[in-house]
This record gives C-alpha cells, structure tokens and sequence, in this order.
C-alpha cells in the first residue's frame, strides 16, 4: 500500500516534531555554509538558535528564482564540489539556467521520494516501465528512473520522441506503465490510432505523468485514448525534481506532499504574509533534509491551497490543490485574469474538436485579444464552412459564458498543431515579440 509507511502515514504530532528537528539542522547548516543564507538572516537579525517552533519558520527570509540566477552557478551550494554526485538544471527560458547540485544523500531521498510517487500510483516490481522523459539535464528522465529502479520495477529508458519506436517498444516488450509529459503521452495515442493500435489490446495499465500543467479534463481525454489510470508527479527544479507531491488512488483533484522533506506554506503573493489552510495563495516550499542545495522559503509562482485531514488512501501527509498554472503564465486580458488551464479545460468539454491547441496573444491599438487556434475533428473539417463556423460559434458563446471576455475560436485542419515531444508550447504572447 505504501512505499515508507511511517512517514507517509505518521501522526502529525510526530510529523511535526521530526520536521522541527530538520528545519532547525537545515537553517544552522545554511547559515554555516552559505553566505547568501547568512547575510540574509543577519540582516533581518535572525540567528537559527531563533527557530524553536514551526511557526518560526514564516520568520525567515524568502527566496526567489532570481536568487538563483544570481548564484549561478553553484553560488547557493552548501557542500565543496566534491561531495557532490550531479547536477541538474532547468531549461530557463530567458538567460541562465537555474542548477540543482546533489550529494549522494540527496539523490538518494530523491529516489524514495519518487519511488513514493510511483508505488501511489500502484508501480510495482513486475512492473515494466516505460519512462518516455527526455535523459539529460532536466530532472524528469532520471527521477522516474530512480524512483523505480528504488522499486525493481523493470525500467527501459526510451527517453523522448521517435513515437513510432515508442509505441513498437510498449507493443513488444509488454511496457505496463508509461511516464512522459501529459501533452507526450496524447501525442503517443494519437500515432497509436493512427499506427492502427488498440490500446485495450496492450497491457499498459497506468500513465505518471508531470512537468507540465494538465487539466482534470485531459487526465480523462488520456486515460480514454490509452486506456490507463493516469496519476501525476510534480516537482521542481530547485527542490529535487518531480516527486515533490503525488496524487494517490483519491483522484480528488489534490496532490499529497512529502512534507518530511519538503514544508509547504501559502502566501499572500503581494504581502508575503503566511495565509491559513484552505486559502488559495502562492505556494513556498522549504527544503528540510537536502545537503547541497536546501532552499529557505523558495516562492514557486504556484497559485494553490494546502489541506490536511486523512485521506481515503491512509496517508496523513498533507495535501495541495493540483496546480493550475504559475503565476508566471497567468494571461491578463482587457484587465481580466486567465490561465491557459482554463481555456484547456473549457475546450476540452467541447465536441467537434481535438485536444490539440494553441493560444495566440495579440496586441490589437490599446487592445489584448485572445485567439485560439484548435483542431477540427475530421468530420467536422470535412463537413466544411458552414459547420466549421457553427462549431467555433458555439464554442466562443461558451468561452464568454464562463470567462466573461470574447476570445476568437479557430478551427484548423486535423494535424497542423505542432505536437508535443516534451513540454509543450501553448501560448504564443506576440504581445513579447
Ligand atoms: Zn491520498
């Protein structure tokens, strides 16, 4: 049932006092180690024999992204290179990447963590895994790797792109669980349909899918065309990888976060204030077992919201509201906030269309306007102009309906959206261009 019962399923008196104990080891090992942490907490006259309670924690200094870029590259390392075992970073789209450095410790917490991950999401030792994540400096391909080579599962490192080969492999070897980006993972059913495959006939049985936001309305689109459980891993970067917070058989729209290593706190984006549970805020982690690289109060960008009780699984960890979109991606339109996640899942209720879109910001004189592009389903296409246009009628009644601003619904051909090898490209903001 679970991967570390005792601490997926401790009491939270006991969770608490183990995560005390670490928050104080990791603020007295920052302030030692890494000049960033103590000038930071001199400046705000905190010394860590101040931390006696959790609730001490929303003393500390928060971090940021630019934190990171600014220490790039090995600026907030705690440990002499030589203690550490890898390094991993996120692309970045603009300038420098951000690097996550490991000693063998951390690698290892790493692997438990991810291995919590997938064991949720029912992979065990006979399990063939199929990890489908790009290999390299992003931490998805490995974590997954990791996580089930903790479980004996059997792993083929396929690694992204070739669909074709990658269905062939799943069909030959018998691959029973799939790991990829959920916009990968519809990419391979829909070469599979075309490939004249039949997902029902292959024994694959669960998807674990993360690295990009994904609406409850594509969960079910993917589990529909690969005939799967799809489950999630979430993660970052900067705070080990995926296998920061799982979802388990409960499917009810949160994550669980192994919060031994990793505490959670909402806050008021604008004020930085610690917000209580249930609210919806900006989510900031603190990374508490972590030797090479432990974060104090990193804010995400990721609007959630933190609830704890038990959980129909049996675990007590506590949970977040699967995330939506960072505040990064947030789209203000004629002063109006959007996520893409919303117009995903509102397309995603619609009939006559592909799950395959893209969003086109534009700057039209003083105005923002927004133009989605999706694909017609075949016959919808075939049936030509006059079904077309009553399909992206309907579609942008339904749009202003619920977000209150009119978006412009295009229906192109079958199969001219780029897809998705890895994360995929969504939004184009021509407004940045
Ligand atoms: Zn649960």
């Amino acid at each position: 049932m679970y991967w570390d019962k005792k601490f997926e399923t401790m009491s939270l008196d006991e969770m608490q006092a183990f995560q005390l104990k670490q928050l104080r080891q990791t603020v007295a090992w920052v302030y030692e180690k890494v000049p960033f942490y103590k000038n930071k907490l001199d400046d705000l006259g905190i010394n860590p024999k101040d931390i006696k309670e959790l609730n001490d924690l929303g003393k500390l200094p928060f971090s940021i992204k630019n934190d990171l870029r600014d220490n790039y590259p090995f600026g907030l390392c705690a440990v002499p290179m030589q203690d550490v075992v890898r390094v991993h970073a996120s692309s970045g789209t603009t300038g420098k990447p951000i690097t996550g450095p490991y000693t063998a410790d951390d690698l290892d917490q790493w692997s438990n963590c991810m291995a919590r991950n997938l064991y949720a999401a029912g992979v065990r030792s006979n399990d063939i895994l199929q990890n489908s994540y790009g290999i390299g400096l992003f931490t998805g391909g490995l974590g997954f790797l990791q996580g089930a080579e903790k479980i004996g599962a059997t792993l083929i490192p396929t690694s992204s792109g070739q669909t074709e080969r990658q269905i062939l492999i799943m069909q030959d070897f018998g691959t029973t669980v799939l790991g990829c980006t959920p916009s990968y993972a519809l990419t391979i059913a829909e070469k599979g349909q075309q490939m004249g495959i039949n997902f029902k006939n292959l024994r694959l049985r669960v998807g674990v899918f993360g690295a990009e936001p994904w609406t409850v309305e594509m969960r079910k689109e993917i589990e529909e065309r690969l005939d799967i459980k799809a489950h999630e891993a979430y993660g970052l970067t900067e705070l080990m990888g995926p296998g920061v917070a799982f979802d388990c058989q409960a499917q009810d729209g949160f994550l669980h976060i192994n919060e031994d290593h990793i505490l959670a706190e909402i806050i008021d984006p604008v004020t930085g204030e610690v917000l209580p549970q249930g609210t919806k805020g900006e989510l900031v982690f603190t990374a508490i077992q972590r030797r090479a690289m432990p974060m104090l109060r990193y804010r995400t960008r990721d609007i959630t919201m933190l609830q704890r009780g038990k959980c129909e699984c049996g675990r007590t960890l506590i949970k977040m509201e699967k995330v939506y979109g960072r505040s990064d991606d947030m789209l203000i339109i004629g002063g109006v906030n959007i996520f893409p996640s919303q117009i995903e899942s509102l397309l995603l209720d619609q009939k006559g269309i592909e799950p395959q879109y893209v969003i086109i910001v534009r700057k039209k004189g003083y105005l923002d306007s927004l133009e989605v592009n999706v694909e017609a389903k075949a016959e919808i296409y075939q049936a030509g102009e006059g079904k077309i246009k009553e399909v992206e009628q309907r579609i942008e009644t339904h749009m202003r309906g619920v977000i209150g601003i009119g978006i412009k619904i295009r229906l192109v051909s079958p199969g001219t959206i780029t897809r998705s090898e890895g994360k995929a490209m969504r939004v184009i903001d021509e407004r940045k261009m």
